[in-house]
């Protein structure tokens, strides 16, 4: 059974008041197993908005600075707290916002508890080392400092997890925030924004603005009170947002696309490749920056595995996210809904082969949502469109190799490295990928699609600026060292 759901007006936070924005506009957010269903509306806000944001931030750094890391990590354990006991509303949320099933949206705000409670621990951890001086008379050592005030960009395809590995470190460290999340889940990061309020942070240290990307976002890097951006989304945008970073001199992080690939070689577990690729590649209607797009399987191997693979693929259920025992649910928007059925077309007209779905599905609740059926394409070349461009649905490229070398110049055959995992049992093999594969996060017997918040992520290439988000790495990016040296 579900709930009664009520669309509610969601307003911006700046310095700690719900503030209508001052066009009086609001964006309207739908459900995409549902046209017909407003999930809420948020604040269609202008440059005046964003400049009282960044304002309130700017004001709040001193105070918040001074206030030390333990007291900031007591509040992120009251904000987990919240999140946790609000967990079923806000996942409830997510699935109707974008999409995704409600096992999955409840795993993804399960983990944003958990990422609040390992940062708020990093309050009470080390700040800095001492470091042995020449002079024996002296001490050295390092402190880690806050930048100041710090943008919040964000995609839609996980609303929680997303903004929290990224606020969470922000704040333990010092430093004051303004996020801006993708409009098309801009309802659900209210939800989790409204839990840092309740949760007691000062005034001016967390601020939320909604918007257009072009207007907002944009305006937010631009801003001259800024002094580090962090950003995780499409390529496109995050060149341009390394762009205007560079140019005004502060310090930017970027996480952008994927185009995953999977070994699967001669000596795999086929059964345990066939559940990773799918979970990989289908969890989440394929919507992972992390997802199993491109599977590269050895000749010797390749009929079995694809005939287990479409077997297994035929049991996936579609529908809304919501109803017990679905397994995938629809695309998130209209626009990926397109993005998708563009790129079936483009793979056949490309000359690969469509062996299983693909289609937008039709008839009952489907008529009313972005449904496509999870497709797997064969005879995929390694130049053609479906292997090289971030797809961002449930689309999978199997790809023939003759040998395992020949697998792994495929595999580093894209301008992406974000993931990349191999299926084998061989020691030489693992060994000999995780050196060559060209990746962020290396993954063996394991679907490509997998994190742990303790540890770094990000990729290579073109997916990343190279610095890591989440775990102790997050560190390098959320602060600035001071070395000091007193001369006794
Ligand atoms: P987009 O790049 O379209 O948007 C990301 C964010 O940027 C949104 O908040 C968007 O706002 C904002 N934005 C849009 N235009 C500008 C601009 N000119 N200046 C500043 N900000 C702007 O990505 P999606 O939201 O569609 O997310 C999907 C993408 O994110 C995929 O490429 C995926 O691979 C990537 N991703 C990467 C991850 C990683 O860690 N590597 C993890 C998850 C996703 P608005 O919504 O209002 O347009």
């Amino acid at each position: 059974m579900q709930t009664i759901f009520k669309a509610e007006i969601h307003k911006n936070l700046i310095n700690n008041e719900w503030v209508e924005s001052q066009s009086k506009e609001t964006i309207e957010s739908i459900n995409p197993a549902n046209k017909e269903e407003v999930v809420g509306f948020v604040q269609n806000s202008t440059k005046e908005d964003l400049n009282r944001a960044v304002e309130a931030a700017n004001q709040a750094k001193k105070m918040w600075r001074k206030l030390g890391q333990a007291a900031r990590g007591q509040l992120l354990f009251k904000a987990a707290n919240i999140l946790e006991e609000n967990l079923d509303d806000v996942a409830e949320t997510m699935t109707r916002e974008m999409g995704k099933t409600l096992p999955e949206a409840k795993g993804e705000t399960a983990r944003g508890v958990a990422i609040l409670r390992y940062y708020a621990s990093e309050g009470m951890r080390k700040e800095g080392d001492v470091i042995p001086s020449s002079d024996k008379d002296a001490l050295m050592f390092t402190k880690r400092v806050p930048l100041g005030v710090v943008g919040v960009i964000t995609p839609w395809n996980f609303p929680v997890a997303i903004p929290i590995w990224k606020i969470a470190p922000a704040l333990v460290y010092g430093n004051t925030i303004i996020l801006k999340p993708a409009t098309e889940a801009a309802v659900t990061a209210a939800k989790v924004v409204e839990c840092f309020v309740k949760a007691g942070f000062p005034e001016g240290v967390l601020n939320f603005i909604t918007g257009s990307g072009s207007v907002i976002g944009q305006g937010l890097i631009e801003h001259p009170l800024l002094n580090a951006i962090t950003f995780t989304g499409s390529e496109g945008v995050g060149k341009n947002v390394a762009k205007v970073a560079a140019d005004r001199g502060i310090k930017f992080q970027l996480e952008m696309g994927g185009k995953n690939p999977v070994i699967v070689s001669k000596d795999a577990n086929l059964d345990m490749a066939v559940e990773a690729v799918l979970s990989g590649g289908f969890r989440s209607t394929g919507q992972k920056c992390t997802a199993s797009s491109r599977v590269i399987v050895e000749e010797a191997v390749y009929d079995e595995f694809k005939e287990k693979l479409i077997h297994e693929a035929k049991k996936i259920t579609v529908g809304n996210g919501l109803q017990a025992g679905i397994w995938m649910g629809p695309c998130a928007s209209e626009s990926q809904f397109k993005t998708v059925q563009y790129y079936i077309e483009k793979g056949k007209e490309e000359g690969a082969s469509l062996v299983l779905g693909g289609e937008v599905l039709k008839g009952d609740e489907y008529d009313n949502g972005f449904y496509v059926s999870p497709a797997i394409f064969e005879n995929v070349k390694s130049h053609m469109a479906i292997a090289q461009e971030e797809i961002f649905g449930p689309v999978i490229a199997l790809i023939k190799a003759a040998s395992f070398e020949e697998a792994i110049e495929i595999a580093n055959d894209t301008k992406y490295g974000l993931s990349a995992s191999i299926f084998t049992s061989n020691i030489q093999s693992l060994l000999r990928f995780v050196d060559d594969i060209e990746a962020g996060l290396v993954r063996i017997n394991a679907e490509s699609a997998g994190v742990e918040l303790q540890a770094p992520f990000g990729g290579m290439k073109a997916s990343s600026t190279g610095s890591r988000e989440q775990g102790e790495a997050a560190k390098e990016f959320f602060t600035a060292i001071k070395t000091v040296f007193i001369k006794g």
